[in-house]
This record gives C-alpha cells, structure tokens and sequence, in this order.
C-alpha cells in the first residue's frame, strides 16, 4: 500500500504527459480508447501509442493509471476484455474502474492487474470503501460530494487502502458524472464516455413575441425580470436572466482544494488528483508546479505557508476556469457552488505558446504561438526550472530571420526570436504566458483556453 503523497495529473495526450510530468506530476491517468469517460477527445486510439506513454513514463520513475471507468452495456463486454487484455500486457500501475461486473471479470482474467475504484462508483462511505477492499481493490477514489469529515471516517474504519481525492478542475452539477444530462439533449451518453458538457452549455432565449421576434439574431436585451416558478412551489421565484453571451442555468464552478491540502491528508489521502485531461499543455504544466510546490512544502514543513497558498492560488487562476470553490469539503457549497454568468475563462492571463525550437548556441527559439501576439506584449518563460520576462520586439516569420512581423496569430505559422538566457534542455518543456490584454474581453470566444 502506497503511503506516499502523490501528485496524480491528467494525461489527455503524450504531450500532455510530458509536460505534466517535467512539472512535477508522481503519477498521471491516461484513457483506454472507448472504454474510459473521455472517449471522444482522446488520442490513445493508438495502443501503440499508449505503450509510448508507458514506457516514457516508467522511465521517469513515475506511474500511469489506465481508466476504464464506463458502466458497460452488455454488447461492449466482449471488447472490452479484448482491449484489457492488449492493456495488461503493457504494464500499467492500474486500471482505474467502475462497473463491478468489469471488474470481477478483469480479476478473474487478469488476477496480477491492479485496479483502483473509480469517483464514478460513487464511493460516499466507509461500508462500501470495505466492501471493495475485501474484494481486493487497492485505492479508492472518493466522491467528489464528501466533506473531509467524512473521509476521515472513512480513513480510520477501512486504513488500509489508499485513498484518491481530487484537489483541482471542474466538477458536474451530477453525482460524480452519473448523469444522463448529455444523453438527454445531445443524445451523448456520459457514462459511456462521451458527454457533450451540457450543463455548461450557455443558452439563449429566442420566440420573445414581446419584442417581435421569433428568433433573434442578435442580441436584445431582455426587458424586465424573468422569474421561473415550479408549479407544486408556489411563491419560491428563481430569477432567470441573459446576456449577450446567453445564460448558464447550470454551470458548476470549478474545484480548487488548494485550503484543504493539509486537511486532506491528515484524513488519510494520499493521492491528490487534478481533473483536465482535455485541457492543455498549459494547464498540465501550470497546475501541476502549483500543487507540486504545496505537496513539497506540506511534506518539508507540515503546513502550507500563506505565501505559498497565495502564490498557488494565483497560479491556477492564470488557467482556465469558471471560478473556484472547495468542493464539498468544508461543507455544501449551495449557490456560491454556481457560476450563472459565464461558461469559462475568468483567468488572469493567457496562453501565449511554447517553444518547440531552441539553439542552445544562437539562442532562437522557434514558437508555437496560442494566442494572438503583438509586438510590445509582455511574455513570461517559464520552464520547471526558471521563470523569466521578456517584451516582444523583434520577432519573424522564419529561422533565416528575413519576415520580420509586428504580430502572429494563434493557429499560424511559428514565429523565431533571440532570448537573452539559454533553455537548454528544458526548452522542450517550455511554455509561454501574458497577461490578459485589455482589448480582449474575458468571454471572447478566439480565445484558447487555457
Ligand atoms: S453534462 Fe455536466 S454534469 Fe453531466 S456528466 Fe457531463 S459534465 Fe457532468
């Protein structure tokens, strides 16, 4: 049983990977193609591609788990046990699962893989943590619904097993993703891999007979206050409301546990997860030497300083996300639980590109660019090991240095430019960030995520 504390990362791609683990992830978890909750934007449809993953990240001395996490129908059966059987053969530390009948069948073909409880089993109580502990599981990954109180019971009635948590990323207004929201409107069903993230859908309210259309093509705004009521609760208004960018009727705020660190692993956790497998690089990177510097520090110390909490803080909030909340861990969040304005990017800064190009001898760095750049804008290097400023001024077009140019846009072609310092070998791991700038509004849709 492991007792280490552990920075456990997504892994939505190799890329991703590599970036999460040279920032400092013990442990990422990667997607069986078909059978894991993201199986549309995944790209281990490649096992071969799975084995690369395997084998980059043993070489590090770090850990892959595999999710398989779907409750199956019983035409998926059959493949599913084909695909265990090509997963098994590479290695990996563990298959993360939820469906029983997966699972009893994986143990009885496959005894020597490892499994660890998927947050999809809704895993809310010390009997059922038993229960799959007497069945052989080694970790349970805990609902995200829990208090730490809660897990603290559990911990203490059932200590032998390890215990998951997730710290960071977004939530589901569901119970821990057993939701049919998606199936419901976009007829793409979660628990089979493939959720459409209806609840963050931002919608608009077209046939206002009020204000003489049927379909608005641009935006009007809505004259008065819209109150719904529920038929068998009379009295108990909900205001509704719209902007120019639509309404969030149930958009969850994200999880950031950054203030329960501590409190986490005195109740027994030892794995501290971090959601985001779709999201980027960026995100990878950034989230992951913010939860790394707090793990260390917890570990050296036996606390969190409030100069690290504010430093962590500030890193995440240079990522994506939809505002944070710490989950239920303190307590039900109710409202404050609920970001009704906006889908996402509140961040403070963006993601300007990462070089994918360094001479270690002229010092040119070819980049990547994310996000629009203009001469002037004001970049910051980072990479696992250092962290510095630069104001774009002379930028091209090629390595030859002979199209200069005053912007770029994200999506285009790389740009090429001198830094002052040497990369060296982390230039591979290096990723660029700037400020928001202030022509760009926080909703704008170009914007890459973060
Ligand atoms: S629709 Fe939203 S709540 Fe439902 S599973 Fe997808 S992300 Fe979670």
């Amino acid at each position: 049983m492991n007792t280490e504390l552990e920075l456990l990362m997504p892994g939505g791609s190799l890329d991703k990977i590599r970036y999460a683990i040279a920032y400092g992830a013990d442990a990422v978890y990667a997607g069986v193609p078909r059978y894991s909750l993201r199986a549309r934007e995944n790209e281990f449809f490649d096992p071969e591609l799975i084995k690369e993953a395997v084998d980059f990240v043993h070489a590090r001395g770090k850990k892959i788990y595999l999710t398989c996490n779907i409750y199956a129908h019983n035409n998926k059966i059959n493949g599913f046990m084909d695909a265990m059987a090509d997963m098994v053969a590479l290695k990996p530390d563990a298959f993360i699962m939820t469906d029983p009948g997966l699972i009893a069948l994986t143990k009885e073909k496959f005894p020597e893989a490892v499994i660890h409880l998927s947050t999809q089993a809704n895993n809310t109580n010390w009997a059922q943590v038993k229960f799959w502990k007497d069945y052989g599981i080694e970790r349970a990954i805990l609902a995200r619904e829990l208090r730490i109180e809660e897990i603290r019971e559990i911990h203490e009635q059932v200590p032998d097993i390890e215990l998951e948590a997730f710290v960071h990323g977004s939530i589901c207004m569901a119970y821990s993703g057993r939701c049919l929201l998606s199936n419901y409107l976009s007829y793409r069903d979660a628990n089979q891999g493939t959720c459409s993230h209806s609840c963050r859908w931002g919608f608009k309210v077209n046939g206002n007979a009020a204000q003489g259309d049927d379909v608005r093509t641009e935006y009007v705004p809505l004259e008065g206050e819209f109150l719904l009521e529920e038929r068998e609760r009379p009295g108990e208004m909900m205001p509704v409301d719209e902007d120019e960018y639509g309404t969030y009727i149930m958009n969850s705020k994200d999880l950031c546990g950054i203030d329960y660190i501590k409190d986490l692993r005195d109740a027994g956790v030892v794995s501290f997860k971090v959601e985001g497998r779709n999201k980027t690089e960026y995100y990878a990177s950034l989230v992951a030497r913010a939860y790394r510097r707090g793990l260390d520090e917890l570990q050296a110390k036996d606390s969190i300083s409030d100069e690290t909490r504010d430093w962590m803080l500030a890193e995440v909030s240079t990522t994506a996300n939809r505002g944070f909340i710490p989950g239920f861990y303190p307590r039900n969040a109710k409202a404050a639980a609920q970001e009704l304005e906006r889908s996402h990017c509140v961040q403070t800064h963006l993601y300007a590109g990462r070089v994918v190009g360094f001479d270690s001898e002229t010092q040119l760095a070819c980049i990547e660019v994310k996000n629009r750049l203009d001469k002037g804008d004001k970049l910051s290097f980072i990479t696992p090991k250092q962290e510095f400023e630069i104001e774009l001024d002379e930028f091209y077009y090629d390595e030859a240095l002979t199209k200069p140019t005053d912007h770029a846009h994200g999506g285009g072609k790389n740009i090429y430019l001198k830094l002052a310092m040497d990369l060296g070998e982390d230039f591979a791991s290096t990723i660029i960030r700037m400020p928001y700038k202030e022509a760009q509004t926080l909703r704008k849709r170009t914007v890459v995520a973060a």
